[in-house]
């Protein structure tokens, strides 16, 4: 559902990303994890297309971002169709603070794909029942918690319908006693199916939750092991590395 291909990023003359290539299927529920500075954060970004690539290929739900070392920049149109089927989540919860809950998760489809009041509305309702927000849905967001900010996030992202969801560091910003309740989405989210990517510093719930997990550091994929070979097993020593901080 999801391909990348050798992709590399740099920001003035600092290459970033250096050659990334990795897929995942559908349903698949995957945790990529490194040090602060490799790349995570850039990588998503790449992925929904908020970032342009200096050279390599995306793919996503048939959606096809492919630039040639030195070709001229991807035009933006064809970032535009990627993101619409990937959804983003943010450490920071990004609610609009002058909107009710409710309005935040109805925008987005009604601005961008033009869908009427009604049927925005209904679906932003189902969506609030599905992430335990449906009690709440006239506050804003200054009156909620952390927690209950981020997962109006999620609701809000997929109010959109996307196939792939992205989350940079969702729980990082919250009170260690709001971390499960937005995991328990993410959980819930991956028993439906849904095909979800997330940089996390949650080591408990990469290993609890994920298909397999991606370690990144300096830019590139070190290894891509399944949950628990990589926390027993790990078959690079800069994985051990890292991971024996957590153990
Ligand atoms: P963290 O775990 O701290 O969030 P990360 O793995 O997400 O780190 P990135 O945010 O992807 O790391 O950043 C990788 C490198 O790229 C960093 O050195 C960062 O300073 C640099 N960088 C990121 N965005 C930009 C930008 N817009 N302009 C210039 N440099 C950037
Ligand atoms: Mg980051």
């Amino acid at each position: 559902i999801l391909r990348a291909e050798n992709v590399h990023k740099s920001f003035d003359k600092t290459h970033i990303l250096k050659g990334v290539s990795f897929q995942i299927e559908e349903g698949d529920l995957v945790s990529i994890i490194g040090p602060s500075g490799c790349g995570k954060s850039t990588l998503l970004r790449c992925l929904n297309g908020l970032e342009t690539l200096d050279s390599g290929m995306i793919e996503a739900c048939g959606v096809r971002l492919e630039r040639k070392p030195g070709a001229p920049e991807v035009p933006g149109e064809v970032a535009h169709r990627l993101r619409r089927n990937v959804g983003m989540v943010f450490q920071q919860y990004n609610l609009f603070p002058h909107k009710t809950l409710l309005q935040n998760v109805m925008m987005a489809p009604m601005v961008v794909k033009g869908t009427k009041k009604e049927e925005a509305e209904a679906n932003a309702e189902r969506l609030l029942k599905k992430v335990g927000l449906y009690e709440q849905m006239d506050r804003y967001p200054i009156n909620m918690s952390g927690g209950q900010q981020q997962r109006g996030a999620i609701a809000r992202a997929l109010a959109m319908a996307p196939k792939i969801m992205l989350y940079d560091e969702p729980t990082s910003a919250l009170d260690p006693g709001l971390v499960d309740e937005v995991l328990d989405v993410m959980k819930e989210l991956d028993a439906e199916g849904m095909t979800q990517i997330v940089v996390t510093h949650e080591m408990r719930f990469a290993r609890d939750a994920s298909d397999y997990i991606i370690y990144m550091e300096k830019g590139d994929i070190v290894e891509i092991s399944d949950e628990d070979e990589i926390f027993e097993n790990p078959k690079d020593p800069r994985t051990r590395q890292f991971l024996h901080r957590f153990a």
